[in-house]
């Protein structure tokens, strides 16, 4: 696949609940095997529950590379899925966060809960501010994002964001959508900082 970007290392976000519905854990076992199908790897919470660890096990079963980022606290308790590749142990879950963006060139966001949600917002926020440019895809399985791209929608209408920041990231509806998005996003510069906080038109 053609890409606009230089992909190697994907980070991706998600929940780590085990009781939702099946069809999370197949997007999440289906995108995690074209990442890997693609030669690529990723980078992910490392824990063994929830989706973090439906990637972990595809990892292990296909012989792909995923790399675990845990503060030490969950280590302590060991909440790190048993089959990573390689395990990077940092103090804070700020750190954790800081640790996703160094390790990986793109970020995914499948659906998740507040850690998901955060980890996702401050990577968006953090670009619009240009300190980082890595492209950014949402996977909407089953619609689960419908109702925060309504949010987001609203807050450029109402001009709480900038008609340009629309390009911070993109949505999709299915896991095999996820890497040509990814490869596809337009190209983001530190210097669209400049237009960070919206101004009177
Ligand atoms: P959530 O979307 O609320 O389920 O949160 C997902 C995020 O929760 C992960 O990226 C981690 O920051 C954190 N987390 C919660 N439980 C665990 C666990 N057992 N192992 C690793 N990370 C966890």
């Amino acid at each position: 696949m053609k890409s606009k970007h230089k992909i190697q290392s994907i980070c991706i976000y998600c929940a780590s609940s085990e009781a939702i519905d099946r069809s999370y854990f197949e997007a999440a076992d289906q995108l995690a095997r074209t990442i890997f199908e693609e030669g690529m790897e990723i980078v992910c919470g490392g824990g063994k529950v929830g989706l973090m660890g439906q990637l972990a096990d595809t990892a292990k079963e296909v012989g792909g590379t995923i790399t675990g980022i845990l503060p030490t606290f969950m280590i302590e308790i060991e909440k790190q899925h048993p089959g990573l590749t390689r395990m990077i142990e940092v103090e804070t879950m700020s750190e954790r966060k800081l640790a996703f963006l160094d390790h990986a060139d793109a970020l995914v966001m499948l659906p998740g809960g507040t850690g998901t949600f955060e980890e996702f917002f401050e990577a968006v926020t953090l670009k619009r501010l240009g300190k980082i440019t890595h492209p950014i895809v949402l996977l909407n399985t089953g619609g689960y994002y419908d109702p925060l791209l309504a949010l987001m929608h609203r807050a450029v209408e109402e001009r709480f964001m900038d008609d340009r920041h629309v390009g911070l990231y993109s949505a999709v509806d299915q896991p095999e959508e996820v890497l040509p998005a990814l490869f596809d996003a337009p190209l983001w510069k530190e210097e669209y900082a400049k237009y960070a906080a919206v101004t009177k038109k």
